[in-house]
């Protein structure tokens, strides 16, 4: 599993699959686009338990909505540089598993496509954001439980720190890839996207 494979396109694959990948946009901590394209691409490995997960999902009435996935390595250093907080950001020098096409951010829609509610927003950099922390309310905490269910069902595990991320098992121990597009950096925060 660690030779470096070629990553599969996300919305090519699952077609009907929602993806809103905030660094794509200006909604994101950092308040300007990261990516200069918005494409969403997952190791093999990682398509292939999100299938299982999508699955899992509908026979729930539910959907997933992928808010990141592979990450290059210069938007990694972009994220470390708006918070440079080792708990919510991982140091570009030791690389995201999401650089390696392992990890995947989520959240899941009802079925009239609405966010469930899961009691902070994605990358709040807070203690709220921690699975299972006993100040979340009751439904907030219900929905991740579901999200959690959902992913597991699929193979992924997820970390204490985000609600929203969830990695293949082992994700640390694929390679770093070379970055598959380029990035907007924070000095022209006025960058549109094609
Ligand atoms: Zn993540």
């Amino acid at each position: 599993m660690s030779e470096q494979q070629p990553l599969v396109d996300i919305a090519a694959r699952f077609p009907g699959l929602k993806i809103d990948l905030k660094y794509a946009t200006a909604d994101n901590i950092t308040g300007h686009p990261i990516y200069s394209e918005a494409r969403c691409l997952l190791h093999p490995d990682a398509a292939r338990a999100l299938a299982k997960s999508i699955a899992i999902a509908e026979v729930a009435g539910l959907t997933l909505l992928v808010l990141d996935a592979y990450r290059p390595q210069q938007a990694q250093a972009v994220l470390w540089e708006a918070c440079p907080n080792p708990e919510y950001v991982v140091p570009a020098s030791r690389g995201s598993n999401h650089s390696r096409g392992t990890a995947i951010d989520v959240t899941l829609l009802d079925d009239q496509g609405n966010e469930l509610d899961m009691g902070t927003a994605f990358d709040e950099m807070d203690v709220l954001s921690h699975p299972y922390h006993p100040d979340v309310p009751l439904t907030a905490q219900r929905h991740r439980l579901l999200l959690n269910a959902i992913m597991f069902g699929g193979g992924f595990v997820g970390i204490t720190s985000e609600w929203w991320h969830f990695e293949v098992p082992g994700a640390a121990d694929y390679p770093l890839i070379n970055d598959l597009f380029t990035c907007i950096s924070s000095d022209k925060s006025d960058g549109v996207l094609p």
